[in-house]
């Protein structure tokens, strides 16, 4: 479904023969829509921060006779800067995902390491709300191909969500599994939840259910774009299942790296 765009090129030949070529432009007309929606986005994001900034900035010179109030325009002022630190970092690790389909130089990554580190990212945040993190990991450890902070980067992008959008006392499980030929991470959560309409729409990048609470805890709405793209680069998906009022759970699959069997041994040789 969807429209298609041919492209027509007519080439002249000998005598009164001309060659028409037609040719499928569908998939570039995506990918240019695609890249000037990202960057009207792009635009509309970080006016707000900018703006703040220059707001501020007029405000510490208007206060310049009243210390006070610099010291407290200057500690917004950094929490805005930290702001568009992290926008315009996310905002470059997305278009690096969506412009390589793949991954450089996938190496073995063993996802019970990408956990524990993403939980060491988030721990004084959820220390701090008074949540606690959890994760059960298997005996062995499971391994996939691939680039290990990428992995990193999407577990800590849901177990950071998970604990912006609980309340204190709550906990945050992550759990690993292999099922057959796959690798399992669950980061489940006893949240506010995400309403049915939206859950199909929260991987849209700067799609936000709440925008007053995404902006409250530091969110750039981009976090779950950032995930779903590590795991489409890494042949794997992510999926939602959440019931408002009683929490998430964001599962990644990826698939299980197959460990290269020892040749045989040939005939005659000594085993
Ligand atoms: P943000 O920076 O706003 O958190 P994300 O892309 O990470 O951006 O998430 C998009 C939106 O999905 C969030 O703004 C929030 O409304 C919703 N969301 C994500 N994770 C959760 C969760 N664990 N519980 C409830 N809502 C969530």
């Amino acid at each position: 479904t969807g429209r298609i765009t041919l492209g027509v090129r007519a080439v002249a030949l000998h005598g009164d023969l001309v060659l028409l070529l037609i040719e499928d432009r569908t998939h570039s007309r995506r990918v240019e829509e695609t890249r000037r929606d990202f960057v009207v986005n792009v635009s509309h994001e970080l006016k707000t921060p900018v703006g703040g900034l220059s707001l501020l900035a007029e405000a510490v010179e208007d206060a310049k006779d009243d210390p006070e109030a610099v010291a407290r325009f200057a500690g917004r002022m950094q929490i805005e800067t930290e702001r568009l630190g992290r926008l315009v970092r996310e905002i470059v690790e997305l278009s690096r995902l969506q412009v390589a389909d793949t991954l450089h130089e996938p190496v073995l990554v063993d996802v019970g390491s990408c956990v524990v580190e993403a939980f060491d990212h988030v721990q004084l945040v959820a220390d701090d709300r008074d949540i606690a993190l959890v994760h059960a990991l298997p005996p062995v450890p499971p391994q996939v191909y691939g680039d290990p902070e990428l992995i990193t980067t999407a577990v800590r992008n849901l177990v950071a969500n998970a604990v912006n959008y609980s309340d204190a006392g709550t906990r945050v499980v992550a759990t690993v599994r292999t099922l057959e030929e796959v690798v399992e991470i669950a980061v489940s959560d006893q949240g506010r939840g995400i309403p049915q309409e939206e859950q199909g729409r929260i991987f849209e990048r700067f799609y936000r259910v709440d925008t007053a609470r995404s902006r409250a805890t530091g969110g750039t709405g981009l976090g779950l774009a950032i995930v779903k793209h590590v795991c489409v680069n890494h042949g794997g998906e992510v999926s939602v299942w959440s019931e408002e009022g009683s929490g998430s759970t964001f599962t990644i699959r990826l698939p299980l790296a197959v460990p290269e069997r020892e040749a045989p041994a040939e005939p005659g040789e000594d085993v």
